[in-house]
């Protein structure tokens, strides 16, 4: 397939018709097949009880296609009547062999293991990484209070929480989402990661951001979006859009606020208990409702600002903590960064236990469970590799740096 078919599929997806891009040599019923297999596997993640009612069907967009694989998102449309939701979205990955198409949503094992064999042109090499980091959520880990995200907007500025914790169909479970407004209206992204998005409806669209520490954060309502490609590298405070009442991909608005909601892998998740830019959210008796809480002060929705004090840092005393494995040696080497190639700036002993700030995935190292390309950067600043530490865990037990 040329370039100019699949923009011209794209076109046709973005204006609602139900496009599937054939791939080259693919028959029709081939092109249905995916459509078929990822609806299937979005309802397998999140229930039939996800599609509006009347049924709105997944959309299944493409966006890169590389022989028999497609990389694309897949987003369930809300109705008007809805209020105050953000459609469910999730990435996904597709290869067709002989017995058919495999489709995977990102952030479980399944994607992580197909991803590992699809070519570049349609995943890259960084972005299999930031997936792979990702699945620790799929995996079972449970989820830390401190998300070790901002809130999205500017650090050190003060907006409105027009709407207290929320379901992405408001009063559905689990209370993932928030409501914000305020300040000069410009949204940015919550932490690093990669920013994608789905259903493009003029303007505006869903924006995704995949966290590097497990989290995934997504925007809504927004206009003016980034124009950085799918797949890009986006830092804390990076820009994404702007606060509006745009519904891309259905639900209602009344006044411009960002809909900003969690997930862990690619599950929602509550904001009960967590923690972003300085603040613990808590919900209400009901949906909106619900505070934030800073030292002991209490923001209502609509009633005070929050301040965002940005990815914020846990209290030492709450650092997750490992033991150090040398092996067969009496002491593992510190690093002044998170790989080999940084210098040596001292050594743990084995068997001493260490408090881990935060983690950052680095150079590959050959530890003492195999393989591993995760780092943990201590209270001295200094970076051993996980390698090397028994933290009960092979994912990251502390938020990311
Ligand atoms: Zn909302």
């Amino acid at each position: 397939m040329s370039r100019a078919v699949l923009k011209a599929a794209l076109a046709a997806a973005a204006i609602g018709l139900a496009v599937i891009v054939p791939l080259p040599g693919a028959t029709a019923a081939g092109a249905a097949d995916l459509a078929t297999s990822v609806r299937a596997a979005m309802l397998a993640q999140h229930g039939p009880a996800t599609l509006s009612t009347p049924v709105r069907e997944p959309l299944v967009e493409p966006t890169r296609t590389a022989g028999s694989w497609v990389f694309g998102s897949t987003t369930i449309p809300l109705w008007a009547t809805d209020e105050h939701q953000a459609p469910t979205m999730a990435l996904f990955l597709a290869h067709r062999s002989r017995d058919g198409w495999r489709v995977e949503l990102d952030s479980t094992p399944g994607f992580t293991a197909l991803a590992a064999k699809a070519p570049a042109a349609v995943l890259s090499e960084g972005e299999k990484r930031t997936f792979a980091s990702h699945q620790a959520g799929a995996a079972g880990v449970s989820a830390l209070a401190d998300t070790g995200l901002g809130l999205p907007w500017a650090q050190g500025v003060s907006w409105w929480m027009g709407g207290g914790p929320h379901g992405n169909s408001g009063s559905s479970r689990p209370f993932n989402s928030i409501d914000f407004n305020g300040g000069n209206g410009q949204v940015l992204s919550a932490g690093p990661g990669r920013v994608y998005k789905s259903c493009i409806r003029g303007r505006s669209a869903l924006v995704k951001v995949v966290h590097d520490n497990g989290y995934s954060t997504t925007y809504y309502h927004m206009l003016n979006l980034t124009t950085l490609a799918d797949g890009s590298r986006v830092s804390t405070g990076t820009y994404l859009g702007t606060i509006g009442n745009e519904l891309p991909c259905g639900g209602s608005s009344s006044g411009a606020h960002v809909h900003f909601s969690l997930l862990r892998g690619n599950t929602e998740q509550s904001v009960q208990g967590m923690k972003f830019g300085g603040w613990t959210f808590y919900e209400g008796g009901s949906a909106y409702q619900g505070y934030a809480e800073r030292n002991g002060t209490r923001v209502y929705p609509g009633n005070g600002r929050i301040t965002n004090y940005g990815p914020g840092s846990t209290p030492p005393s709450e650092y997750p903590t490992g033991t150090v494995d040398a092996g067969s040696n009496t002491s593992v080497n510190l690093r002044s960064g998170p790989g080999l190639n940084y210098g040596v700036v001292g050594t743990a002993a084995d068997g001493a236990t260490i408090s881990i700030v935060c983690t950052a995935r680095g150079g590959t190292v050959q530890g003492n469970w195999g393989a591993t390309d995760l780092w943990n950067k201590l209270t001295t600043n200094n970076w051993i590799s996980d390698g090397f530490v028994d933290t009960g865990s092979n994912e990251p037990v502390a938020p990311a740096c």
